[in-house]
């Protein structure tokens, strides 16, 4: 979907698409050095991580396995609580892997914060994690995040793979959310 068919419901753009595909490049060759000669499992949290996991694989030149998980953190409304259900487990056991957590976005860090420490425990080799998007005002427990695409502002954003409502995750960009679309 593009920006004309949401114009009157975002306030701006915050990244563009081009930012974004080459950040997620940059990334991937880090990704390439880091990881190099060793195994790597992608692990993506269903559904914000589709749009991210599906471009950043294909900009990594070297084979990687990929897993998925959902999740959903028990709070009021829009409010994280830290409190982690597991909805959809991984298909395969992480033993001795390493393994690589992509997200969309972290705003209270409450939801990877869980996440880490859950796939530490299964004996994993090592649990690290790439992020599109960071809020850095917003952090109420501080994640140790390898990859970040880009720091923003608290704003609620949506596109990539970010909603409101189940919408907008279709969209190549980020943008900031219309006032008027939830007030
Ligand atoms: P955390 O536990 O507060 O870090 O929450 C992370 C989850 O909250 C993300 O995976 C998103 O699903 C959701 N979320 C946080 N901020 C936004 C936003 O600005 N737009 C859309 N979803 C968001």
């Amino acid at each position: 979907m593009d920006l004309a068919s949401v114009q009157s419901e975002i306030e701006r753009v915050i990244v563009t698409e081009e930012e974004l595909q080459n950040r997620l490049k940059e990334i991937a060759r880090q990704i390439e050095a880091d990881y190099k000669d060793q195994d790597l499992l992608l692990v993506g949290v269903l559904k914000g991580a589709v749009m991210v996991m599906a471009d950043l694989s294909r900009h990594i030149n070297r084979h990687v396995e990929m897993d998925w998980m959902a999740v959903s953190s028990y709070g009021s409304g829009t409010k994280s609580s830290g409190v982690v259900r597991i909805l959809k487990d991984l298909d395969k056991d992480i033993t001795g892997r390493n393994v690589l957590i992509v997200e969309d976005i972290v705003d209270t860090g409450l939801t990877l914060d869980w996440l880490k420490t859950n796939l530490n425990s299964r004996g994993a080799k090592s649990v690290e994690i790439m992020t599109v998007l960071r809020k850095p005002e917003s952090a109420l427990v501080k994640v140790d995040v390898k990859y970040v695409g880009f720091d923003i502002p608290k704003d609620f954003v949506i596109g990539y793979g970010l909603d409101f409502n189940e919408k907008y995750r279709n969209l190549p960009f980020i943008g900031v959310l219309a006032k008027h679309m939830y007030e």
